[in-house]
């Protein structure tokens, strides 16, 4: 009896222990599934500039913002691009809104509304797709009504490059 108090302070903290392993085991789940998905390249390629040789993961929602670390075990939320064009997206403003309008960078409201999933995303290809573990093609039509749902008439169509 005199015991308890210490018995099931060691299971709490072995619970603990054991949701944090699971949750960076989730993570690098997802971080796999995300090369996979983009075929591990940057997601700006031939859209801006010039990439480096690197590949790095961009955070559609920025840490630092409230982002939750469930965000880092969710592919949607996630997205191949290189060291370059992943420093740039928070060095520079043109390339910021770029960023956001094709669906690479997600203001920290966004998924209190709308599932990331639903958040399209442009790809090198030239074609927008719905992504999580999968990518999934969706037209230009379905894709600019979207958008303009979610970020109301300041959402200005892009043209394809
Ligand atoms: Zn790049």
């Amino acid at each position: 009896m005199g015991n308890n108090g210490f018995g099931d302070s060691f299971a709490d903290c072995e619970k603990t222990v054991s949701i944090g392993k699971k949750s960076r085991a989730q993570v690098e789940k997802a971080r796999q599934g995300v090369y996979q998905r983009d075929g591990g390249v940057c997601i700006s390629r031939a859209l801006y500039g010039v990439c480096d040789d690197s590949v790095t993961i961009q955070h559609r929602v920025g840490r630092g913002m409230g982002g939750s670390a469930l965000f880092d075990a969710d592919p949607g939320f996630l997205l191949t691009m290189c060291g370059r064009h992943n420093m740039l997206e928070t060095a520079n403003a043109d390339y910021h809104a770029l960023c956001q309008q094709f669906g690479w960078s997600v203001p920290r409201w966004v998924p209190d509304r709308w599932a990331i999933s639903e958040v399209p995303v442009f790809y090198w290809d030239g074609w927008h797709y719905l992504v999580g573990f999968d990518r999934i093609k969706t037209s230009d039509k379905v894709a600019n009504s979207r958008m303009k749902e979610i970020y109301g008439n300041q959402y200005e169509q892009h043209d394809k490059y």
